[in-house]
């Protein structure tokens, strides 16, 4: 932790506690003595995905940056902008304040903003994503299309 008042970089906590979904640390720096206040978000492993057939299981992130980067194959799109879609998303999703979300929100969720990104990324996500049960079909689906789409 930097601190903001003379840079330095390190400090002592001299304060935790638990403020809503965050850890809050009173930091006391080590050079100038200032004391400062951060903020560390609590690791959220427990939201559930309900899929098509009802089946439920934990969020997974990297899953989802999968599946959207399988939609980007051999588009002009940064993994960075890949990753922050998915942080854009997986914030929307804490924000719900909900334990289980539907994969089918995840979903539009990613089309909502694949859209603004790339058209063809877009494309291949929602036909893709619309008509199959959950991101582990999708992935085998756009394995195909893009393979079908190398083919001479
Ligand atoms: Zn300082």
């Amino acid at each position: 932790m930097i601190c903001p008042y003379c840079g330095n970089e390190a400090s002592r906590v001299v304060d935790t506690r638990e403020v809503g979904d965050a850890i809050r640390r009173r930091r006391e720096c080590l050079k100038c003595s200032e004391r400062f206040t951060t903020y560390e978000r609590i690791a959220k492993s427990n939201l559930m995905v309900v899929k098509r057939d009802g089946r439920r299981e934990p969020f997974d992130r990297q899953k989802l940056f999968q599946g959207i980067h399988m939609a980007c194959t051999k588009l002009p799109i940064p993994t960075q902008v890949i990753e922050e879609l998915v942080t854009e998303v997986e914030a929307n999703l804490y924000r719900l304040g909900r334990p289980e979300v539907p994969s089918r929100i995840i979903g539009e969720m990613v089309i909502e903003r694949l859209r603004l990104v790339d058209q063809l990324a877009y494309v291949r996500f929602a036909s893709v994503y619309r008509s199959f049960p959950d991101l582990e079909t999708l992935k085998s689906v756009v394995d195909d299309l893009v393979e079908r789409k190398d083919a001479p």
